[in-house]
């Protein structure tokens, strides 16, 4: 690795976002194309309004990606620069500062998000600045697939169909050999640390007990595609489904901040398919590549539906009868409603900041459906306590369990949580896991302990309502006031 420093070059300020990587970064690659000295920034924008603060999980999540890539260019003689404030003023002050003659950056698709970006766009041309943007984080941009009739798609399968008509995906591009740093006074800017961003949390500190599960670093990311490319993905098109078994990448956090792309993800996993020591089937890898496509779906949704997280895309959904029940979304949240599946849920996010996306359905199904708490409830808990909480995945699958958003399933599916535990999780290992206080009851009984026979409770040393929650509701009960509800909704317009 070599280290440069270079104070002939022009200066290029390189604004990071949901973008923290060297490898396959479009804009970092172009600026160095250039002949630029790359200025790294990254901005801590909660001063602004208009942007939805990051949940906790995530600010965790942040605070180890940002010192990672700090880390990375320290290795390479530069290092991050830190700053806090609305973008728009930051940026101006640095250009003054600094007098870099570029401004590059990766695209971002939220609302207002956008908004900032152009206004940005718009002071640094008229400043005379080289500015551009580039897409760094999805296969697809939402504008590149609509309909024959130029409207937005609202069907995954169709979406997913021209998506993959527009070819494969471009080849990942190589980690920079050399990124050379601006020779830049000192005092030319007060960089902030990235303690100084008050990121982690620390009465109490709840994020220490869930590093170990971790490694939050552009080479983690690779670790884990790796590890899932020689072992999970054959057997993903059926074992995906099972939070029992290792056959999910766990990438989403990776992908929700930038730290690997979705084209690098994409060629490793056609390239490993492609492996004569591969096992993986045509449909696992298709059905992998399917999944990736329901994340490109979700920005696609956002893009043309920006209040995405507290609007229900079927505005039908408007009047939709929801209960307001503090008790129930705690018993919820804190994993004690009785329903071992969803118990066990609830706690993996506790305890990992990540949930199996067969158990998200799960737990989502129960709040919105057996709970009738609005979704936004959950969509809310999601984006607080998840790793991976994305603003465009996040409201587009509550929107899809609860049947008001795009493609949803449809309101009648109400997942028994019972059968959905003895399906995907046969053996009650995931529940056994999470839920230890139950995981002597045998196999039969795991799923739905309060059917167990007194002595079986007392040989299994268990006091069901004591030790362990009794159903907050009665499965038939909870279905049958959710359809009936869900039936008094004005049909589609
Ligand atoms: C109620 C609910 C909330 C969710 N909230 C989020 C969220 O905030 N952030 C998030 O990234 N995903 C969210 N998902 C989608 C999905 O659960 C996760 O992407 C998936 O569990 C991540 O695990 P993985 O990386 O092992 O996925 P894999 O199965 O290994 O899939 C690879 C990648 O494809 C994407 N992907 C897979 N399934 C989906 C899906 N159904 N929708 C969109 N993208 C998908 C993810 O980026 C994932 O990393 C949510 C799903 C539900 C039901």
């Amino acid at each position: 690795m070599s280290v440069s420093v270079s104070g002939n070059k022009p200066i290029a300020l390189l604004w990071f976002r949901d973008d923290l990587r060297l490898a396959d970064h479009p804009a970092l690659t172009a600026a160095l194309a250039k002949g630029y000295a790359i200025l790294p920034v990254y901005i801590d924008e909660s001063p602004s309004p208009q942007l939805r603060p990051l949940g906790a999980a995530s600010r965790v999540w942040l605070h180890h990606a940002l010192t990672a890539l700090d880390h990375e260019f320290k290795q390479r003689g530069s290092s991050l620069l830190i700053q806090r404030g609305e973008a728009q003023s930051v940026l101006k002050a640095l250009i003054k500062a600094t007098g870099a003659q570029a401004l590059y950056w990766s695209r971002r698709y939220g609302e207002q998000e956008r908004l900032i970006d152009s206004q940005i766009k718009n002071f640094a041309r008229d400043s005379g600045l080289d500015t551009e943007s580039f897409n760094a984080h999805l296969l697809v941009e939402p504008w590149q697939v609509t309909t024959k009739t130029g409207q937005p798609m609202k069907v995954f399968t169709p979406f997913w169909k021209a998506a993959r008509a527009l070819g494969e995906p471009l080849p990942p591009l190589p980690t920079p050999k050399t990124i050379p740093a601006p020779d830049l006074p000192s005092k030319a800017f007060k960089p902030l640390s990235i303690e100084a961003l008050n990121l982690l949390p620390t009465k109490p500190d709840w994020a220490t007990s869930m590093m170990p599960h971790w490694t939050i670093s552009e080479s983690g990311a690779w670790t884990r595609l790796t590890n899932f490319l020689e072992h999970g993905l054959q057997g993903y098109a059926e074992d995906r489904n099972r939070p029992d078994l290792e056959n999910v990448s766990r990438l989403s956090p990776y992908l929700r901040f930038g730290m690997i792309s979705p084209r690098q993800i994409w060629h490793a996993a056609v390239a490993a398919c492609a492996s004569d020591r591969s096992q993986a089937s045509d449909k696992d890898l298709s059905s992998f590549q399917s999944e990736l496509g329901w994340r490109e779906f979700s920005y696609h949704l956002l893009y043309y539906n920006p209040d995405l997280a507290n609007q229900n895309y079927q505005s039908r959904f408007n009047d939709f009868p929801w209960m307001d029940h503090p008790d129930h979304l705690t018993a919820w949240q804190s994993g004690l409603t009785g329903y071992p599946i969803v118990d066990a849920g609830m706690r993996e996010l506790w305890q990992t900041g990540f949930m199996h996306n067969r158990v998200r359905m799960i737990t989502a199904s129960f709040l919105i459906k057996h709970l009738m708490i609005d979704w936004r409830q959950g969509e809310n808990w999601f984006w607080d306590t998840l790793f991976d909480a994305d603003c465009a995945s996040n409201p587009a699958s509550w929107q899809w369990v609860a049947g008001s958003g795009a493609d949803a399933a449809p309101y009648f599916r109400i997942f028994n949580p019972i059968l959905q535990g003895e399906r995907f999780d046969p053996k009650g290992a995931y529940v056994r896991h999470y839920v230890p206080e139950i995981a002597a009851l045998p196999n039969d009984l795991i799923h739905k302990p309060w059917t167990a026979s007194p002595s079986t409770l007392a040989h299994c040393k268990i006091k069901l309502g004591h030790d362990y929650p009794l159903p907050l509701i009665d499965h038939g009960e909870g279905r049958d006031r959710a359809l009936e509800a869900f039936k008094s909704l004005k049909p589609s317009a």
